[in-house]
């Protein structure tokens, strides 16, 4: 890696640092792509089964409502991958599985009685009437919720959720959190209260090699299996970047791994300050066990476990979304687990958790038995979901950061959204776009301004 040769380093192949590279090089600038893992997609990255099926490590769907998403697979030149598809929804709660698709399934949810499913159903007009989410930025997400709803409704729908979702930080979630998803989620419903969700034919991998094969056919350069460990830096700018197989050096640096994985790059640099604002961001880890089964546990598609005996957040069998046809007949289901990383669960081998996570969805469905299985894969992310506690947008980082050549941009940083390849597409353009206006750019020359 030759000094100067790039314009702009990017640290990162997920979603964001793959947006922000095809339009840095778009623009016209040479952009070289550094990722530590030996494939694209980041948490939307996939894998092969032992029989070449190829799905996601973490199970993903994009909302119909959603807008930059579309808009680059068409730049892109793959509108026609995009598959819109009905959604089931359910929800398990006191030993059975509720189907929970439409406004008529609430009405009829006897676990509650009669007046709580009204209330339930009537909160969502309630919650759009906010319109500035700053109003209810330092309330959690009950002390919000439970005065709209009722305890009852609250405890019986809503608590469990947060629990499983946040598990030791539940009490601290700001508001904004809820309130965006009920109002992002309420606007992706059809006539009937149905919901329509997409899907990149291939799954998100393909979308995310796509890409990095874009970002090459415009001169870029993507490096994989390169671990950025350090930065070098000249007083306020940084001069290279420390891989384990050498330096990656660039005019501009963007950074888009998670906040403490970006701050233990920046460890000795002096700017401390800075480097604890960004420690100051929690997160929750994810363990995702992916099952290839020969036969279906339900008809849901996404199934929320409400039932507080249970270590799942869902159960998300993908192939009653897309068609078993497109996984060689399989069915594919995942089981979803945040836990903080000092859970001894965290620490299971793969084996340990799928023995552990199928005793559990024996209970759920008796007839489960193991030679159903087909093969089994876990996969955990340390940093899957950012904790946006009351007051987020007063702690956390913005993408300026001290040294003048380097912005980050991070999952935790598409607030009052929550975190979705959508918003790493809008942030990734936003971001380029600012790094983009900082070189003076002639058809033979680039120089940064
Ligand atoms: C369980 C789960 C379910 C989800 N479901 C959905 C869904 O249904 N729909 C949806 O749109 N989104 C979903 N998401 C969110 C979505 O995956 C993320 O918002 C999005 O992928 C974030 O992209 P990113 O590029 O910002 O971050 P990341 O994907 O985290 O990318 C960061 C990249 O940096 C790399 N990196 C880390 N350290 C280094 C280093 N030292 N040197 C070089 N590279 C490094 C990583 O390997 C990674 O490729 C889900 C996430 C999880 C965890």
């Amino acid at each position: 890696m030759t000094q100067n040769e790039y314009d702009v380093a990017v640290v990162g192949a997920g979603f964001t640092g793959l947006a922000a590279a095809y339009r840095l090089a778009k623009k016209g600038l040479k952009v070289h792509v550094v990722e530590a893992a030996d494939d694209a997609g980041g948490l939307a990255g996939t894998f092969e089964f032992a029989d070449g099926t190829r799905i996601e490590k973490f199970y993903h769907h994009w909302f119909n409502n959603d807008v930059y998403v579309p808009e680059l697979v068409a730049e892109l030149g793959h509108q026609d991958d995009i598959m819109v598809m009905p959604s089931r929804n359910g929800m398990y709660f006191n030993g059975r599985l509720w189907n929970l698709t439409t406004p008529l399934d609430l009405l009829k949810f006897t676990a509650l009685p009669f007046w709580d499913r009204i209330r339930l159903g009537l909160m969502v007009f309630q919650v759009r009437r906010i319109k500035d989410w700053k109003e209810i930025e330092n309330l959690s997400v009950r002390e919000w919720l439970e005065p709209i709803v009722g305890r009852n409704v609250y405890k019986v729908v809503w608590e469990p959720l947060i629990q499983s979702k946040f598990s030791v930080h539940a009490e601290k979630i700001s508001a904004v959190w809820f309130w965006k998803k009920l109002v992002l989620r309420g606007s992706t419903r059809d006539k009937t209260g149905g919901e329509q969700l997409a899907y990149f034919k291939g799954g998100f991998g393909r979308l995310a090699d796509i890409m990095v094969a874009a970002i090459r056919a415009k001169g870029g350069t993507v490096s994989f299996g390169t671990p950025v460990i350090g930065v070098e830096r000249d007083s306020k700018r940084v001069t290279a970047l420390t891989t384990p197989t050498g330096k990656a050096y660039a005019d501009r640096y963007l950074f888009t791994p998670a906040f403490p994985i970006i701050a233990d790059m920046f460890e000795g640099t002096g700017e401390d300050e800075w480097l604890q604002r960004m420690r100051r961001v929690r997160y929750l880890g994810n363990m995702c066990l992916v099952l290839r089964l020969n036969r279906s546990l339900s008809e849901t598609y996404w199934l929320n476990v409400n039932d507080p005996g249970f270590p799942f957040v869902g159960i998300i069998e993908h192939t009653n979304f897309d068609s078993p046809e497109n996984y060689k007949g399989s069915h594919i289901a995942f089981l979803s687990k945040y836990l903080p990383v000092e859970d001894p669960i965290w620490n299971y081998s793969e084996d340990e958790y799928a023995d552990f996570a199928l005793e559990h969805l024996k209970r759920m469905f008796p007839e489960l038995d193991r030679s159903w299985v087909q093969e089994y894969r876990m996969w955990r992310s340390e940093y899957a979901q950012p904790v946006t506690e009351r007051g987020y947008s007063t702690y956390v980082p913005g993408r300026d950061t001290p040294f003048e050549n380097v912005m980050i941009s991070t999952m935790a940083q598409v607030y009052p959204e929550d975190r979705g390849t959508n918003y790493a597409i809008r942030e990734g353009n936003q971001v380029a776009d600012t790094i983009a206006a900082g070189f003076t750019i002639s058809l033979d020359h680039r120089r940064p301004i």
